[in-house]
C-alpha cells in the first residue's frame, strides 16, 4: 500500500517516550490557523518555492524530460539557487518499515521508538495500520487531532502502543472558527481513547488569545480530568514556511504569555 511521507525526523525527543524516529504523514482535514506544518496539509506531493531565495530569473521553466518534474511544469534540478523541492514522497508500506527499522535497535537502547505523526495519521489509516504492521516489535506512538470516524479512530489506535491526543478548543464553535472542523468526532474519540486502556497524553496548544484563555484551559481541564496533559508553547516561527507552498499565514505576530498555565490542571507539563 502506497502512503505519502512529507518528512521524517530522526532522533526527535519531544514526540513520545525516549528517542524516537517521527514521520509524519502529509494531509489533514483541519486548518488549525496556527499551523506550523502548512506543506503537510494538502493530502497530494506538491512543489515547494524558497521565495526568499528566488530572484525570478526563470531558468526553472525550460522544457525537461525528468518524470518527476512533468507535474510541476518547472524542471527540479535548473535553479541555480537550489529553491525548488518537492513536499510529499509516495512510498510504499514495505519500504518504509525498512528503511525506520534500519535503527530500531538504537531505538530500544534510548527508550524510544517510532512516532506517526502529520498532518493527520489518520486520513491515512489504512497505509498507517499496515505501516504499524510492519513496524510490530517496536513502540510505536501516534500523534493525533482525533479527527476521525470512530471505528476508524478505534482500527487505527489499536496498533499504537502510545497515544498523543491533542485537545485545542473545549467550545465546539469556536473550534470550527479556529480549526475549519468542530471538534464532536475529537471528543468522541476521547471517550474511545479513555476506555482503551492504552497509555497516552493530552496535547494542548497554548495559542495566545485563541487557546490559552482562562475558560477554555478550564474546559479542556474538565475534559481531561486527572490524565496527564502537555502544554505546548505557541510557535513564533509558525508562519515561516507558508510562502514557500502558495500559502499565508492568517494569525497576526503572537507572543507567549508568561503565566503558569498548568494551574488549571491537575497533571500538566509545558513542552
Ligand atoms: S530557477 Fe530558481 S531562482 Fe530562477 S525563477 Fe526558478 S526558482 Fe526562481
Ligand atoms: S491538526 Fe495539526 S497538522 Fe492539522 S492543521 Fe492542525 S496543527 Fe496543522
Amino acid at each position: 500500500m502506497l502512503g505519502t511521507v512529507f518528512d521524517i525526523k530522526e532522533l526527535a525527543i519531544h514526540d513520545g517516550p525516549g528517542t524516537r524516529i517521527t514521520v509524519f504523514l502529509k494531509g489533514c482535514p483541519l486548518r488549525c490557523l496556527w499551523c506550523h506544518n502548512p506543506e503537510g496539509l494538502d493530502a497530494a506531493p506538491q512543489l515547494a518555492v524558497k521565495q526568499t531565495l528566488c530572484v525570478g530569473c526563470g531558468t526553472c521553466a525550460v522544457p525537461c524530460s525528468h518524470p518527476e518534474c512533468q507535474p510541476y511544469g518547472r524542471c527540479l534540478h535548473a535553479c541555480p539557487n537550489g529553491c525548488l523541492s518537492v513536499k510529499g514522497e509516495r512510498i510504499d508500506s514495505d519500504t518504509l518499515a525498512t528503511r525506520l527499522r534500519a535503527n530500531a535497535d538504537v531505538l530500544a537502547l534510548l527508550g524510544g521508538g517510532i512516532t506517526v505523526s502529520g498532518g493527520e495519521p489518520l486520513m491515512q489509516a489504512d497505509f498507517v495500520c499496515e505501516l504499524a504492521e510492519k513496524l510490530s516489535g517496536i513502540h510505536l506512538a501516534l500523534q493525533t487531532s482525533g479527527h476521525a470516524s470512530a471505528e476508524t479512530y478505534r482500527r487505527v489506535i489499536g496498533h499504537f502502543d502510545y497515544i498523543m491526543q491533542d485537545v485545542k478548543l473545549a467550545d465546539p464553535q469556536l473550534h470550527r472558527r479556529y480549526t475549519g472542523v468542530d471538534n464532536t468526532r475529537i471528543l468522541e474519540n476521547i471517550r474511545i481513547l479513555r476506555q482503551s486502556g492504552k497509555p497516552f497524553l493530552f496535547r494542548v496548544p497554548l495559542i495566545p488569545g485563541i487557546t490559552d484563555t482562562e475558560e477554555n484551559l478550564r474546559a479542556i481541564s474538565r475534559i481531561v480530568e486527572d490524565a496527564p496533559v502537555e502544554l505546548l508553547k505557541y510557535n513564533p516561527f509558525a508562519g515561516a514556511k507558508y510562502n514557500t507552498v502558495g500559502l499565508t499565514y492568517p494569525l497576526p505576530e503572537l507572543r507567549n504569555r508568561d503565566e503558569d498555565f498548568t494551574k488549571y490542571f491537575q497533571n500538566a507539563t509545558i513542552a
